[in-house]
């Protein structure tokens, strides 16, 4: 494991103006007892799949001297399959498009509906990716508002939609790094507005919706051509290192991301890999509902410490408060325990890990408030 990259060496160089000064996206990589920094799964994957995907690689293997299915239909197809069973939803192959992680999604998103001279909108804190990619691709970013506790506030983001009338609009249910989710009454009063003002598209990024409380949003792309739903294998199938994102939506949209997605992007191997990963969907998702009840035990047993804790659809709590963030992060890895400072002022956030790892990191929270009391 490393730690973070020595200061850039980019100062003589002819950089785009907007990147100078800029830091590069990154959680600490630290080599700690207990990492509960980055919303992984903590579970490996089973050795039975661990096989499979030995087997469907290898007969990759035998024709890499080939460029990959462009298109990836058995994977989209197989995509397809998974919502149309997960989330109360009919999906087609011709709706879904995949690629290397939600990120790139998000990505070829923002390069077809945004990019120079447009503007994309999120509702913070929330995702820094969403920024961070619209910076990386010539978009300017609007920071949206939120309540106090974290929900949206639906009147001032209509009202900021109407005014600033974005190309593209986030919205991350349930949210990172709050684990707030988000109701579909919000989420249409939001692409109504979207309509209204210019019509833009409207992203609901759903990483983590494997661990709600509440069903998928997927449904509302019915009917709304401009909605599009971003999904994951990083987080709930436990594939963080695969990186396999997707996307649901209307066909005319996957056939607009043609248009800015790099030829063969999806490699063989990762294809095949994804494949095999599917075919044992049930035993992955198996692990959603451990990480459900250790979830709920994090935000219990944090709130019997005396903590402060934003209700959680995720897998992972952000609770506080601190008076500084920043040394009480500091003072958890004192004690082996590594988790997120994301930057909003008293809080951090916690992966939901082992009940092992949660008791080491429960333990060390109960330290940090005796000491600080
Ligand atoms: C982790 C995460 C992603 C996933 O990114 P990948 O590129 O698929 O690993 C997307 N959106 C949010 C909100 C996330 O937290």
């Amino acid at each position: 494991m490393t730690g973070n990259a020595p200061s850039p060496q980019w100062g003589e160089l002819p950089i785009r103006d907007e990147l100078r000064g800029k830091s590069p996206y990154g959680a600490p990589q630290l080599d700690v007892p207990v990492r509960l920094n980055t919303n992984e799964n903590p579970y490996p994957l089973p050795e039975i799949l661990v096989r499979r995907i030995a087997e469907r690689v290898a007969e990759a293997a035998r024709t890499l001297n080939r460029y990959p299915d462009r298109d990836a239909v058995e994977l989209r197809t197989e995509l397809a399959r998974y919502l149309t069973r997960t989330a109360g939803h009919p999906v087609a192959a011709a709706g879904v498009w995949a690629a290397n992680g939600s990120n790139e999604v998000i990505q070829q998103l923002l390069q077809a509906f945004a990019g120079p001279g447009r503007t994309a909108i999120g509702f913070e804190p929330s995702y820094s990716m969403h920024a961070l990619i619209a910076r990386g691709t010539g978009t300017d970013w609007i920071s949206g508002p939120r309540n106090d506790d974290f929900t949206i506030d639906v009147e001032a983001a209509v009202r900021a939609i109407g005014e600033r009338r974005p190309d593209v609009v986030f919205i991350c249910s349930p949210n990172n790094p709050t684990g707030t989710a988000v109701d579909s009454a919000t989420v249409l009063a939001l692409y109504e507005a979207a309509q209204a003002a210019k019509p833009s598209m409207v992203v609901v990024d759903e990483a983590y919706v494997e661990f709600s409380h509440r069903p998928s949003l997927l449904p509302l792309i019915e009917g709304r051509r401009n909605l599009v739903v971003s999904r994951t294998m990083s987080k709930a199938f436990g594939a963080a290192g695969l990186r396999l994102g997707y996307l649901a939506a209307d066909p005319a949209v996957v056939d607009a991301v043609q248009l800015v997605r790099l030829p063969y992007h999806l490699s063989a191997v990762t294809q095949a890999t994804a494949l095999a990963a599917l075919e044992h969907t049930d035993t992955l998702l198996g692990y959603v509902e451990q990480l459900k009840a250790e979830r709920d035990r994090l935000v219990t047993e944090l709130r019997a410490i005396g903590c402060e804790v934003t209700d959680s659809d995720a897998n992972f709590v952000q609770f506080g408060r601190f008076d500084s963030a920043q040394r009480a992060w500091r003072g958890l890895l004192d004690r082996g325990v590594l988790v997120r400072d994301n930057g909003v002022p008293g809080w951090l956030r916690v992966t939901a890990g082992t009940p092992a790892e949660n008791d080491a990191f429960l333990d060390a929270v109960r330290e940090l408030m005796k000491e600080n009391a």
